[in-house]
């Protein structure tokens, strides 16, 4: 059997995927089983964020690999305790909590939020909000979170104490926040999976001022908008808030599972021996591999990515077929007069990955993606916008 037939037998079918088998790859391009190359615009749904194969990604990672591959949470290894540091610094937050997944990532937050408010405000204060359209993850309880009712249907009963409501609507908030139950506001600034929708910055410095007042916390999900996509650190410095609690993971370690979840100064201590916990979390090679990404997020790089998504825009505006761009820095959303899965076959026949969220084509390339690469695709999404 073939690959393809391996897979269809022997995997579960939870992915549709495309009939493309990638072998191999050098930064932004990469190569299939038949020798086919193609510019990658979806850089692994934001993960590999400097690309495949980069260079300096293989050394870090080299090295450690020789070094000491895994040991465990019970004994101190410096990647782990370097990159909290790094993030801390970065951000200003104070103590970071590692898993492998944006999933964990954020059930870690929501743990955190839970603990937190049982604490201040009592047992009853458990609920966690979050918007409408949003995407938090595939567990049960990110399930929970995730404001998309098509995603919980199948999967009754949900986690307790989540709800969602509209981007922008605050009567809505306060209604849900007036019970007192409220421990915490979880908020994507970019929704990814919900189409590329970035959120008004007037309606979330309204909400990060009420839930100030209201001594609620707010929470961002940087897993898709984080570690130099927005062309900030994160997203949220893009909206000026400043969060009680961050969560990110895809980009962070540049191609290996790696989860983080960013407490404040508010919620450093929220967690004692015991409360939480991951065998792989913190690994040193995921560490250190996401200790070489952060490190490359200076400045004068958040400059280049935003420079590169402006360039994207610039020569995919007003294009015959695209009808509307939404998103942040290296996060794109293409409206497309013609369906959006359309699109992407049309682009992936003439060598581009592209991917989609809801209606939109959605591009992702790597942070560092050559100028050239970035000319040479928008030629070919621009024609298969036209047809
Ligand atoms: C991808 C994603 C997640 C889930 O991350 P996994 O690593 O797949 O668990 C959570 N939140 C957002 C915003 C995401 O884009």
């Amino acid at each position: 059997m073939n690959t393809f037939e391996l897979d269809r037998t022997y995997i579960a079918g939870t992915y549709k995927r495309f009939p493309v088998e990638i072998v191999s790859g050098k930064g932004s391009l990469v190569t299939d089983v038949n020798g086919k190359q193609y510019i990658d615009m979806g850089s692994g749904i934001a993960v590999t964020s400097f690309g495949v194969a980069d260079d300096i990604w293989i050394a870090a990672v080299e090295e450690q690999i020789h070094a000491v591959q895994h040991m465990s949470n019970l004994y101190y290894t410096a990647p782990c305790a370097r990159l909290a540091q790094a993030l801390c610094e970065k951000t200003g937050m104070a103590k970071v909590f590692f898993s492998n997944s944006g999933a964990e990532a954020n059930e870690c937050a929501i743990k955190a939020a839970r603990k937190w408010a049982a604490e201040r405000k009592g047992p009853a204060c458990s609920t966690i909000l979050t918007l409408e359209n949003s995407f938090h993850g595939r567990t049960l309880t990110t399930l929970s979170a995730t404001g998309q009712a098509h995603y919980h249907e199948l999967f009754q009963p949900l986690t307790p104490g989540f709800a969602s409501f509209p981007a922008g609507d605050m009567a809505k908030l306060k209604e849900l926040c007036a019970g007192g139950t409220v421990a915490a506001v979880l908020i994507e600034c970019v929704q990814g999976e919900g189409g590329v929708v970035a959120l008004d910055p007037s309606f979330t410095g309204e909400l990060a001022a009420y839930l100030k007042e209201q001594d609620i916390l707010l929470m961002v999900d940087e897993v898709q908008t984080g570690n130099g996509r927005s062309g900030k650190m994160y997203a949220y410095m893009n909206y000026g808030l400043e969060p009680d609690v961050v969560s990110t993971a895809k980009g962070l370690a540049g191609g290996l599972p790696m989860g983080a979840t960013l407490l404040s100064e508010k919620l450093k201590d929220v967690f004692s021996y015991g409360d939480h916990g991951s065998t792989f979390g913190g690994n040193p090679v995921a560490a250190a591999a996401a200790l070489s990404v952060v490190g490359r997020l200076t400045d004068d790089f958040l400059a280049e990515v935003t420079r590169k998504g402006e360039l994207i825009r610039d020569l995919l505006r007003g294009a015959p077929g695209i009808e509307a761009i939404s998103g942040l820095g290296l996060m794109i959303g293409l409206k497309t007069a013609r369906p959006a899965g359309s699109v992407l076959s049309a682009c992936m026949e003439n060598g581009v990955l592209c991917l989609t969220a809801k209606d939109k084509l959605r591009l992702l390339p790597a942070l560092n993606i050559p100028d050239e690469l970035i000319v040479k695709a928008a030629e070919i999404i621009k024609e298969a916008c036209k047809a």
